[in-house]
């Protein structure tokens, strides 16, 4: 709540004068200088204006600043315990991501804590497990792997005036009941490439297999199909909301052959919970479109502007 504060302080304060850099106004003022936010929407994608925290900008800063060494541009590859149960410590395999060449380093160290996200950290154990390198680890590794049970929908306004690119990307919350939160996000103008994974709505469930359900859905509404093979304007016309919720969901993570690219090994994911994700909220209507109520009393939720 502080940190939000502070956030519309400074988006104000940098407006008002006109782009200046201002010192810090979070972590004490020990951070490097900022400018204040332009509005542009691109939170999401990455604020290039210096106007929001991020790794770059301020956190490893924070941690040079303190003392920590960032060796940039590095993949771990490999973890070898220099003795059974570590106490020798590790000695640990880097390659250089960028460059012609993928020079290897080597380092030695007393311990290891892996941040490398969940993807990453799950990537790199689940090879040195299957490798052998941490004989301890254990076999439930990758299993339960807990989740906000997201899920990225998006409406679009048909109406070719709206601009829902400008401004934060995210701003405001509703909670439609106990287990669920929404949040409308939008996208900077031009950041339309996310228009490329939409498809419409179409829910699974019954004996119908969902491919047949979306192919009816496709037949059914063959314009909005087709605005939907051109991305372009995206950003603009889209809101995208996530949906997230507090219901026991998890997946299970492996590492498998896949059928499009049986070469390599990559992370995959499967539902490990019983409890599917469901929305007990009016939400479904709204974003089916076919409601055109739904769609007013949601704009009017979080674009009373345009309403
Ligand atoms: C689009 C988006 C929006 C979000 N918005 C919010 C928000 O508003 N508020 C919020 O609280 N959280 C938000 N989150 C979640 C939050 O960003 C993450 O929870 C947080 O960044 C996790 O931090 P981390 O340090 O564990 O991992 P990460 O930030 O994922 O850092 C892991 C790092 O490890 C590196 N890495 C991976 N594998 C290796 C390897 N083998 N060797 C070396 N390095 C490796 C990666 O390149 C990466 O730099 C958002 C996430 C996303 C994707
Ligand atoms: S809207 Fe977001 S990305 Fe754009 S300047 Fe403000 S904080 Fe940065």
């Amino acid at each position: 709540m502080a940190g939000n504060t502070l956030f519309v302080r400074l988006r104000w304060r940098c407006i008002s004068e006109n782009r200046e850099k201002a010192k810090d106004p979070y972590f004490l003022g020990e951070g490097p200088d900022r400018v204040g936010c332009e509005l542009c929407g691109a939170c999401m994608t990455g604020c290039r204006r210096d106007a929001k925290n991020t790794l770059d900008k301020n956190y490893l800063f924070f941690a040079e600043k303190f003392g920590a060494q960032v060796i940039p541009e590095r993949r771990v590859m490999d973890i070898l315990p220099l003795s059974e149960d570590g106490s020798a410590g590790y000695r640990v395999t880097a390659v250089k991501t960028t460059g012609i060449f993928r020079t290897e380093t080597v380092y030695r160290t007393k311990g290891v804590v892996l941040s490398a996200g969940v993807l990453g950290t799950l990537s790199l154990l689940l090879t040195m497990k299957e490798k052998g390198r941490l004989p301890h680890l254990s076999n439930h590794l990758g299993q339960r792997v807990r989740t906000n049970s997201e899920a990225i929908l998006s409406v679009r306004a048909n109406a070719s005036d709206v601009d829902f690119s400008k401004g934060v990307a995210i701003t405001s919350s509703v909670h439609p009941d106990d287990h669920t939160h929404m949040e409308p996000v939008r996208y900077a103008q031009g950041n339309d490439f996310l228009g490329l994974l939409a498809v419409l709505m179409t829910d699974g469930g019954g004996r119908v297999p969902r491919i047949c359900r979306y192919a009816a859905n496709v037949i059914q509404h063959p314009v909005s199909f087709l605005r939907l093979l051109n991305p372009f304007g995206f950003a603009r016309r889209n809101l995208i909301v996530l949906v997230m919720q507090t219901h026991d969901n998890y997946l299970n993570v492996s590492r498998k052959h896949r059928k499009i690219w049986p070469f390599v090994k990559t992370l995959s994911s499967s539902q490990a919970s019983e409890k599917k994700i469901r929305f007990t909220s009016p939400l479904p209507m709204i974003l089916c479109g076919g409601w055109p109520g739904g769609w007013t009393a949601f704009r009017s939720a979080f674009f009373p502007k345009y309403t």
